[in-house]
């Protein structure tokens, strides 16, 4: 038996509103949040029928398996994602291979050391101290394909990607797979959340905009009493409002731009992603519309393609990636619907893989979110991992310490 605690959060991003849910089914929770809307970076925009996002491609990286699905299953959300098949192809001289048809691109030499790479990686027997790049520089497809994959998953290149979360993160993908789409895109993950929120008694205020938190007999969101606080604003962010400094380290953001692009004849013809290892910007693209129809009007693909920001001229990056999506429709149909870039305060990763700080700071103040991922997370896997982690502290560990 967990006894009651009085819980607020602050931020009701992914993050915040899968911890609220998850800890509104045994606590009293607060969650307060500065926008008018719910669900930070990871809900629908709409636009002219067009189901856009503030930030996430509606893809969860490990669909209907991994981590934020199962976390979404424990919180009783309802919630159908359809995983990816396959979870992706790859463009190359113009034509789509699967990734394991890559290797009969290569010569002899080339394959052998490929094949070698992909060995090591399988059975984890890799220098954990060097990058994925550094890993993949000897064959150049397989650096150009990592750059993809890190670009369009992390929106870091494969250099600035330690070997260390490849390690994880393949490890995690041997064990739940490719990705999904939840039907009714991002904003049908936040509505649930929110439902259960609600269902069990607890509290979401929106346009309120915490100014302090203060952790030390009790716990502080402004004036108002807790016994614990979770922070969703990233660890940067959460200290600057703090009375206490926890940070050792500083987490490094990572940039993208995203573009969304309607189109009545569509480009990708399966549901996973379609890598462009040899496009001088974009990393990848996926056709939502592909698994779920309501995300475009009638008779509409809704696609959206997402590359790393490379230089600090943005237009010039927003430039190489259109002149990238020019070449990759050639001919075809297709209409700009919306360009956005993540830098700054709203950056696609407010930690990239590897710089994520851990999620207890003490036993009245804990990180969730994009910030405080779990090791080899990618994007909102690594946060369900870290809102589990702070759930079975906070109903375990603390609960037992206050007995
Ligand atoms: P946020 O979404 O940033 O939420 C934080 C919340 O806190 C916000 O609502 C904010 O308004 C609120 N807040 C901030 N300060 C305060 C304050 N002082 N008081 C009250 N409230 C405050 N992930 C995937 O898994 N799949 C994808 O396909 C994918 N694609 C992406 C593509 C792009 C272009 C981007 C940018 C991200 C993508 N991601 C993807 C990543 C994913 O969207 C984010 O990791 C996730 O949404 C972050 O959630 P969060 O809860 O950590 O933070």
């Amino acid at each position: 038996m967990v006894d009651i605690m009085r819980i607020g959060i602050v931020g009701a991003g992914l993050g915040g509103l899968l911890a609220g849910a998850l800890l509104s089914k045994s606590h009293e929770v607060v969650v307060f949040e500065k926008l008018p809307f719910l669900g930070g970076r990871f809900t629908n925009l709409e636009y002219e029928g067009f189901q856009l996002t503030t930030g996430a491609l509606h893809m969860i990286p490990h669909g209907n398996d991994g981590y934020l699905a199962q976390a979404l299953r424990k919180a009783g959300a309802n919630v159908k994602i359809v995983n990816s098949e396959p979870d992706g192809t790859f463009l190359v001289n113009e034509k789509e291979y699967l990734y394991k048809e890559l290797f009969s691109l290569l010569g002899f030499k080339e394959k052998a050391k490929a094949i070698a790479l992909a060995t090591k990686l399988k059975l984890g027997k890799v220098d954990e101290n060097i990058s994925f790049g550094e890993f993949l520089e000897d064959v150049d497809l397989a650096l150009k394909v990592g750059n993809a994959f890190t670009g369009w998953a992390l929106s870091l290149t494969a250099y600035e990607t330690p070997m260390s979360e490849i390690i994880e993160i393949a490890k995690n993908y041997h064990k739940f797979g490719g990705p999904g789409i939840p039907i009714g895109g991002c904003k049908a993950v936040i509505d649930e959340h929110s439902r259960i929120i609600k269902n069990n008694n607890g509290r979401i205020i929106k346009e309120y905009e915490v100014k302090r938190i203060e952790t030390d007999e009790k716990a502080y969101i402004d004036d108002y009493e807790f016994d614990v606080v979770v922070s969703n604003i990233s660890p940067v962010e959460t200290q600057k409002l703090c009375n206490i400094k926890f940070l050792k380290s500083k987490p490094k953001p990572s940039k993208g731009i995203k573009i969304s692009i309607a189109t009545k004849e569509g480009i990708i013809k399966h549901s996973g992603v379609l890598f462009t290892p040899e496009c001088e910007r974009i990393n990848g693209l996926n056709q939502v519309t592909n698994v779920d129809k309501s995300l475009a009007p009638e008779g509409w693909h809704l696609v959206m393609t997402h590359q790393t920001q490379l230089t600090n001229n943005i237009k010039k990056e927003i430039d190489l990636g259109l002149e990238d999506i020019e070449n990759l429709f050639k001919g075809k149909d297709y209409r700009i619907l919306h360009i956005q870039s993540y830098r700054d305060d709203w950056p696609v990763n407010h930690a990239s893989n590897g710089t994520d700080i851990d999620n207890i700071v003490n036993d009245k103040l804990y990180l969730v979110g994009d910030g405080a991922k779990g090791r080899g997370g990618i994007e909102v896997e690594g946060i369900a991992m870290g809102v589990l982690k702070v759930v079975e502290h906070i109903n375990n560990v603390l609960n037992a310490k206050t007995k």
